[in-house]
């Protein structure tokens, strides 16, 4: 297990809700480093950029909605195994299936708007971290 990094996002619901502080304090707890962090409110084009391996599917237009609903707030972890061990942190997509002490079964609130967001596979990582941070910022 070596030293990984992963893309993470803090979506407009758990953002509005005030769940930013919380998720961020069960980041650092779980042993991830944040290498960056930013707040931002993406555009329906940026939202669709971000998501566009999902352009084909029936809730594209719902999903790009809502990702530029509010602003979020994008960032870079760093753990051992980092990819794996976040998306076990979020939990399953739809919360109603998700594990206890999960993120999102605490927080999230539909298969829709499901409170956060992680990279799946190392090559989504390496372009989704560098959809929204310039090499310098990490
Ligand atoms: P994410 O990519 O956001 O981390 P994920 O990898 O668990 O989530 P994906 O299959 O990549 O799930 O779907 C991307 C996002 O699209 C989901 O997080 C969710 O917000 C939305 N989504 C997925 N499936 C559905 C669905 N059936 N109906 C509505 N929204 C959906
Ligand atoms: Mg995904």
């Amino acid at each position: 297990m070596s030293t990984e990094r992963t893309f993470a996002i803090i979506k407009p619901d758990a953002y509005k809700s005030g769940y930013t502080g919380r998720i961020l304090a069960r980041i650092e707890q779980e042993g991830f480093t944040i290498r960056a962090m930013r707040l931002t409110y993406l555009s329906k084009r940026e939202a669709e950029g971000f998501y566009a391996v999902h352009r084909e599917r029936p809730f594209f237009g719902g999903l790009t909605d809502f990702m530029s609903s509010g602003p979020c707030v994008v960032l870079a972890l760093e753990a051992p195994d980092a990819i794996k061990k976040w998306r076990a942190l979020m939990g399953a997509t739809d919360p109603a299936k998700a594990e206890a002490g999960t993120l999102r079964k605490e927080f999230g609130a539909s298969i829709g708007e499901n409170a956060t967001h992680g990279s799946d596979a190392p090559e989504t990582a390496a372009f989704e971290l560098g959809y929204f941070f310039r090499g310098m910022e990490l």
